[in-house]
C-alpha cells in the first residue's frame, strides 16, 4: 500500500544546494528512513531496519503533481533529483515517476542511489529515462562494505558492484559515481588502488570524491582534510574530482514562503545558514532572522559539528513523510 502524505507534509523540497547538481529540486519517494543500507556517515541518521522490499511506498500522482506545481510557480532548478530519505529504487514506481516528470519538463532528472539494487533488471529498466544516475561506491571490498554501509544481510558487495557495472552496459545516460571518504576507514592510497578494478568495471562518466561535511550518523565517521581529499582524488584518475562547495544566487521571497521552504529543507537534512541561503537563493540576513524565529518556537533545533552550526528539524516535529 502506498503511504499517504500527512496533512502539511511535503515530498518535494528545496531547491537545495547540491555540491554536484547545483540547485536541486528534491523529490522524496520513500518514507523516512527506508533504506537497504545503514551507512555510518548518513547525514539523516541511522536506519532503524534495513530492507530490500520494493513496493509503491508513496503515491505517485501527488508527487508528480507537486513537481509540476512547483515548476508552474516559476522554480527553475538545475536538476529535479529523485532521492531523499532513503534508497529511492526501493519504490517500485520510480520508473513511472521519472517518466511522468519527463512528460512536462526538459529540466534534467537525476537519481541519487546507493547502487545496491542496480543488479535488478526491473530497476535497470526503471531508470532508463533518467538523465543522470549517481550511485555510491564507498567500499573497496566486502569488509569495508560491512564497516561503512552496514547493508541488509541479503546484499553482497560482489553482487552490488557487478550490478552497477551491468547497469552501465544497458544505460546510455550519465553515471556519476560518488566515493565517500571516511577518516581511518577508506582514506589510504591502498584503498584507492583497491577501488581501481571496480571503477574500471563500472566505467563512470565522473567520479565525485566526498567526505562528511554534515553531522554523520556515527560520530566516528570523521571527515578528511581537503588536502587528503585532493590527493586521494588524484589517485583515482582524471575523471575524479573533489566536490566543491556550492554558491547560489539571491532571489525575491516573501516571509511566509521563506519560513515554509526553510522548514522543508531542514526536514530533509541538517544545513548551515550558508547552505540554506545558497540553496534557496535567499539573502543571508533574512535566513538568519527566519532560523532564529523557528529555533525560538522549537520548530527547529541546532547541532554543532566541526565548528559549524547546523539547523535541523527534529523527527517528532515532522508532519509528513521524509
Ligand atoms: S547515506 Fe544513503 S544509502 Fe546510506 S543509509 Fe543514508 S540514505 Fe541510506
Amino acid at each position: 500500500m502506498p503511504r499517504d502524505r500527512k496533512e502539511g507534509g511535503s515530498l518535494i523540497y528545496g531547491p537545495v544546494p547540491s555540491r554536484r547538481l547545483g540547485r536541486s529540486l528534491g523529490v522524496d519517494i520513500v518514507p523516512y528512513k527506508t533504506c537497504t543500507f545503514d551507512c555510518i556517515y548518513c547525514q539523516i541518521g541511522r536506519t532503524p531496519q534495513t530492507t530490500t522490499i520494493r513496493r509503491p511506498y508513496i503515491e505517485t500522482e501527488p508527487i508528480v503533481s507537486e513537481v509540476a506545481a512547483r515548476l508552474n510557480k516559476g522554480e527553475t532548478p538545475d536538476y529535479i533529483t529523485v532521492g531523499g530519505s532513503g534508497e529511492p529504487c526501493l519504490n517500485s514506481e520510480i520508473g513511472i515517476i521519472i517518466k511522468k516528470i519527463k512528460q512536462f519538463t526538459d529540466i534534467p532528472v537525476a537519481v541519487l542511489t546507493n547502487g545496491s539494487l542496480l543488479w535488478s533488471h526491473e530497476v535497470q529498466t526503471s531508470l532508463q529515462e533518467a538523465d543522470v544516475v549517481l550511485p555510491s561506491l564507498d567500499a573497496f571490498d566486502a569488509e569495508s562494505f560491512r564497516k561503512i554501509n552496514r547493508p541488509h544481510p541479503d546484499i553482497s558487495f560482489e553482487v552490488m558492484v557487478r550490478g552497477i557495472a551491468d547497469f552501465r552496459s544497458v544505460y546510455s545516460g550519465q553515471i556519476w559515481l560518488e566515493i565517500f571518504i571516511i577518516r581511518g576507514v577508506n582514506d589510504t592510497d591502498d584503498a584507492m588502488a583497491a577501488f581501481g578494478p571496480h571503477i574500471a568495471a563500472i566505467n563512470p562518466d565522473r567520479i565525485h570524491v566526498n567526505t562528511a561535511v554534515r553531522p554523520p550518523a556515527e560520530k566516528y565517521a570523521g571527515q578528511v582534510s581537503p588536502e587528503v581529499l585532493n590527493r586521494l582524488a588524484e589517485k583515482l584518475g582524471p575523471r575524479a574530482e573533489v566536490i566543491a562547495e556550492f554558491k547560489g544566487q539571491s532571489r525575491q521571497h516573501n516571509e511566509e514562503d521563506m519560513g515554509r521552504e526553510i522548514v522543508e529543507m531542514l526536514s530533509r537534512r541538517p544545513c548551515t545558514v550558508e547552505d540554506i541561503a545558497a540553496g534557496l537563493g535567499l539573502p543571508r540576513d533574512s535566513v538568519d532572522r527566519q532560523v532564529a524565529g523557528l529555533a525560538r518556537s522549537g520548530t527547529i533545533q541546532t547541532r554543532r559539528s566541526k565548528d559549524r552550526l547546523y539547523y535541523f528539524r527534529p523527527a517528532e516535529n515532522n508532519t509528513g513523510d521524509k
